[in-house]
């Protein structure tokens, strides 16, 4: 029953979302990695100290949704799971390759409850489903931030693909990223979270400074982003990212359904709030009521004097 990963990685890195999914699947049988793309050398070694792998294989080059469906299609004979983290490229490549391949994907996957039964949320994160497929072939894609990363130290072999005979329609003519230097959102073990009540951009600026004192990631409701205060790739939630970190400081939200589909997996939440009577303020594990303006410099103050 082997298994075949595709590598999240990027600025030639592998992506901590493989870590989790390796360990999530390593109890379906053994793992094999695909680390397909451009400058993969040190993300290919990473992948190959993951414990529970047993063979990396490398594809160089530039892949767009449409090639690496391609090269997923022509290894899958080999394989009984195709899977990969429910990310942007997963998002784009799995449902393509379920589509080439005649099979039904299951997607998003929080707990893998068998060899052929996944939990995943439906309805916005307000239900489970429990999904038993009796395919012979499973492609999957999994939340990687419902699950423990991989220990690593194993060396396993990496072997580089011949992909001569893989093709795009498709030309990749830039790629624009966004500068940072907190962590990544969808991986964070800390995440401070703002709301439309720190008014402005400026106001976000008092969030990434706690932020970057707790080493933590910022993120944003949709309120906050559609009125300008926050970039598009802050929003948590239902159409935003998925997040699990170990806390969630949530400052001036209000925890309405959307935004809560996002943060189910948080283990501790801290919300701050001047509406003792706010849902999210129901919620948290700590609820600080009063004025986010007051409150976080002192935090910031307090955070200093460690
Ligand atoms: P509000 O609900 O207005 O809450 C503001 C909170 O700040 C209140 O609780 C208030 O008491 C508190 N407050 C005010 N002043 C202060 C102060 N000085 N100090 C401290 N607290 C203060 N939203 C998302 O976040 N993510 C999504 O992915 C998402 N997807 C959506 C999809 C759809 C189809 C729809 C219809 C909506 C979606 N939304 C999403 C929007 C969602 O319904 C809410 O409108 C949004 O989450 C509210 O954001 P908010 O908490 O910042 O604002």
């Amino acid at each position: 029953m082997s298994v075949l990963v595709l590598a999240d990685h990027d600025l030639g890195a592998l992506s901590p979302a493989t870590a989790r999914v390796v360990h999530a699947v390593a109890e379906l049988g053994p793992v094999e990695i695909l680390v397909a793309g451009e400058d993969i050398a040190a993300a290919a070694q990473s992948a190959s100290s993951l414990a529970g792998v047993t063979k990396v294989l490398t594809a160089e080059g530039q892949f767009a949704a449409d090639s690496l469906e391609m090269l997923l299609s022509t290894l899958a004979v080999r394989y009984h799971y195709l899977v990969a983290s429910a990310g942007s490229v997963g998002k784009d490549v799995i449902p393509r390759l379920a589509a080439k391949l005649d099979l039904m994907p299951v997607t998003d996957i929080v707990a893998i409850l068998g060899p052929n039964r996944f939990e995943r949320p439906i309805y916005a994160g307000n239900a489970l489903q429990t999904v038993t497929s009796n395919q012979s072939k499973h492609i999957l894609t999994l939340r990687a931030s419902a699950f423990r990363a991989a220990a690593s130290g194993n060396a396993a072999p990496i072997e580089p693909l011949d992909v001569s005979g893989i093709s795009s329609a498709a030309k990749v003519i830039a790629a624009h990223r966004t500068q940072s230097d907190t962590p990544d959102l969808a991986t964070a073990q800390i995440v401070v979270g703002g709301g439309i009540a720190v008014g402005s951009a400026e106001g976000f600026q008092l969030i990434e400074s706690l932020a970057k004192k707790l080493g933590a990631a910022i993120g944003a409701t949709r309120a906050a982003v559609d009125a300008g205060y926050a970039p598009n790739d802050w929003q948590v939630g239902q159409t935003g990212k998925i997040i699990a970190p170990d806390l969630y400081i949530a400052i001036g939200i209000s925890g309405a359904l959307q935004h809560l589909a996002g943060i189910q997996g948080a283990k501790k939440i801290v919300a701050i709030n001047t509406d003792a009577e706010a849902p999210l303020v129901k919620l948290a594990d700590i609820a600080l009521i009063g004025d986010l303006f007051e409150i976080i410099p002192q935090l910031i103050a307090e955070l200093d004097k460690t």
